[in-house]
C-alpha cells in the first residue's frame, strides 16, 4: 500500500513545529519559508484556525502537466523534481493547489524525508499522518485554502 502525508486540519493548532522540523531536517536550521509544507494561520475565531498542506501528489498532476520541460516526474505515487532538467521558471510554484512547491535555485518539494516523515514525528496533535491517501482530507484542505483567498 502506498502511504502519503494526510493532513487533518481539524486537529492543527498552528504551532508550526512541522515547518521547523522540516527545515531542521533538510537544512540544519529553522526557516519557515523553505519548509516543504505550509501552515496557514487563519485566526482564532474560526473552526479551523490553521491548516497544514503538503505536497500530497494531489492526483491532479498540476505541476507535472504545467512544467514546460517535463522536469516534474512521478514515481510510486510521489511527485519529484528532476534537478538536472528544472530551469527554475516557477510555473509549478504558480499552479500547485496546495502552495507547497518551493523554489531556490531549482524547484523542490516534499520528499517524505526518505520515507520517515519528520513532520509527522514532531506534530503534537496528529494533524499530519503518514498513511493511505485520504482524498476527503485533501479536499477539506483545498476548500479551506479557497476560503482563505
Ligand atoms: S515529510 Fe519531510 S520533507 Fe515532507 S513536509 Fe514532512 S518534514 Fe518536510
Ligand atoms: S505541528 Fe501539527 S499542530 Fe503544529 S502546525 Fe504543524 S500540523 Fe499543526
Amino acid at each position: 500500500m502506498v502511504k502519503m502525508l494526510v493532513p487533518y486540519p481539524e486537529n492543527c493548532t498552528g504551532c508550526r513545529f512541522c515547518e521547523m522540523a522540516c527545515t531542521i531536517y533538510h537544512d540544519g536550521k529553522i526557516n519557515h519559508a523553505d519548509a516543504r509544507l505550509q501552515v496557514h494561520r487563519r485566526g482564532v475565531k474560526v473552526d479551523f484556525p490553521s491548516v497544514c498542506t503538503h505536497c500530497v501528489s494531489c492526483g491532479e498532476d498540476c505541476c507535472v502537466l504545467h512544467c514546460p520541460v517535463e522536469a516534474i516526474k512521478k514515481k510510486d505515487g510521489m511527485v519529484y523534481v528532476d534537478q538536472e532538467e528544472c530551469t527554475a521558471c516557477g510555473e509549478c510554484v504558480e499552479v500547485c493547489p496546495f502552495g507547497v512547491m518551493r523554489m531556490e535555485e531549482k524547484a523542490f518539494n516534499c520528499d517524505l524525508c526518505g520515507g520517515s516523515p519528520t513532520c509527522v514525528k514532531f506534530c503534537p496533535m496528529k494533524a499530519i499522518v503518514y498513511e493511505e491517501p485520504k482524498p476527503e482530507q485533501y479536499e477539506k484542505v483545498k476548500k479551506l485554502l479557497a476560503v482563505e483567498e
